[in-house]
């Protein structure tokens, strides 16, 4: 009997199941989590502390509730811990299940770099429900936070963070804060920004000695300074989870690699989501999430013979991606924004709006910043007719 099996309970895998039961009703679903399976949404980690949530206020349903929903058998606390490709099972805590398709949506794990000293345990990630749990008293509790990473995570952690009557520092390595995602000139904005709530900005700098007392940790920076602080919070960057593709034999590179189907090298086996490697980029965001649930669905649950030409198949349109610092929004979109070589560029007192043009004068994304964040959607417009995907 057709059976599909879900590695991962985040919210590739409930997309996934989601847009499977929209297409069929009967077909057997098994998920398998290594967490509690409880459904939450993960950007609203970004502003947990300031908004006093908990992880009850964060839940959305339990397992038990999704089980019943959508007809899945939803195994939690469970791990897998190998894929055999051969005979289509996979091993969960000494117990062997089969598939007829797999699907890997075991996202990511969140990067701590490397300093001599720095404790990985003592070393706080804010990247699941259950790491919220695990460490939301230890923060609340403290006065002084070091936030490593000043890209899109960090940054909105450190605003929520300083939000919340914290004293916040933010340790970034290159020399501007959202250095892979807007041009200096936007950076310097939400630096000033982040400033003015109080937020301490070292930029050129990372952590290279962290030394635990009893009553504070002190991290040295490359920049010659000494912090002294409570807690230290990591948000420099997720590797994507590839081990048990890699222990398959599966195709792996940044992410397990699939095609425009989401299928992997292995046959009927797909991934999804912060694991996943689609045309040559890991796309850690929910919008090509959904497009991709949508894609795998009707391959793990629709006749091949009965899809019609193009369906069934991944293409990324220009998305908005927004930047959760309440005082001071950023909205950008472009799939080639960071090919721009020319920016046309407004600053007024109620923000910035950028566009981003090639060599060819073709616009290729936007940047919109502040009260102007109003009209990301007529330029999200503008982009589509220029670059449509
Ligand atoms: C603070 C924060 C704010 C964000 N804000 C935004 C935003 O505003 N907009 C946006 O688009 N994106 C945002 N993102 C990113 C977005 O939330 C993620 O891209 C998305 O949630 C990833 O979902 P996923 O299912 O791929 O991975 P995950 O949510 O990481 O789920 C992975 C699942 O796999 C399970 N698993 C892993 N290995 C195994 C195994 N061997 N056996 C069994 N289970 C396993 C885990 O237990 C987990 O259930 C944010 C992320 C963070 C951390």
């Amino acid at each position: 009997m057709p059976n599909i099996v879900i590695v991962g309970g985040g919210f590739a895998a409930l997309q996934t199941i989601k847009m499977v039961r929209k297409l069929d009703q009967d077909i057997a679903i098994t998920m398998i989590t290594a967490d509690t399976g409880v459904e939450y949404s993960k950007p609203n980690l970004s502003h947990a502390f300031s908004q006093e949530q908990t992880p009850e206020t964060l839940a959305i349903h339990s397992a038990k509730q999704l089980a019943e929903q959508y007809n899945v058998v939803i195994k939690t606390k469970a791990l897998v811990s190998e894929i055999d490709t051969k005979q289509q099972c996979v091993h969960v805590d000494g117990q062997i299940i089969h598939y007829s398709k797999l699907v890997l949506a075991t996202g990511a794990t969140p990067f701590i770099p490397p300093a001599k000293g720095l404790k990985r345990s003592a070393t706080i990630t804010l990247n699941s429900l259950e790491e919220f749990e695990k460490h939301k008293v230890q923060v609340d509790d403290a006065q002084r936070v070091t936030v490593i990473g000043g890209g899109l995570i960090g940054v909105e952690l450190a605003f929520d963070l300083q939000t919340a009557g914290k004293d916040v520092t933010i340790i970034e390595p290159a020399s501007y804060l959202l250095n892979s995602l807007v041009p200096p000139f936007v950076s310097l904005e939400l630096e000033r920004e982040l400033k003015k709530v109080g937020v301490t900005v070292e930029t050129d700098s990372a952590v290279c000695r962290a030394t635990y007392l009893t009553d504070d940790v002190r991290l040295q920076t490359t920049a010659s300074r000494l912090i002294r602080t409570d807690v230290v919070i990591a948000a420099a960057g997720l590797r994507p989870n590839t081990q048990l593709a890699t222990q398959a034999g599966i195709d792996v590179n940044k992410g397990i690699v699939v095609d425009e189907t989401m299928r992997t090298s292995a046959e009927n086996v797909y991934a999804i989501g912060d694991c996943a490697e689609i045309e040559g980029r890991v796309m850690a965001y929910l919008q090509p999430a959904i497009l991709s649930a949508n894609v795998l669905a009707k391959q793990i649950s629709i006749d091949k013979d009965k899809l019609m030409a193009g369906e069934g198949k991944f293409s990324l349109p220009h998305i908005i991606t927004k930047v959760k610092t309440p005082s001071y929004p950023i909205q950008l979109a472009g799939r080639d924004i960071q090919t721009a070589q020319s920016w046309e560029t407004r600053f007024d007192p109620k923000g910035i709006i950028a566009k981003g043009f090639n060599e060819d004068d073709q616009l290729v994304g936007f940047i919109v910043t502040g009260e102007h964040t109003k009209a990301a959607f007529p330029l999200l417009k503008e982009l589509q007719a220029s670059s449509p995907a």
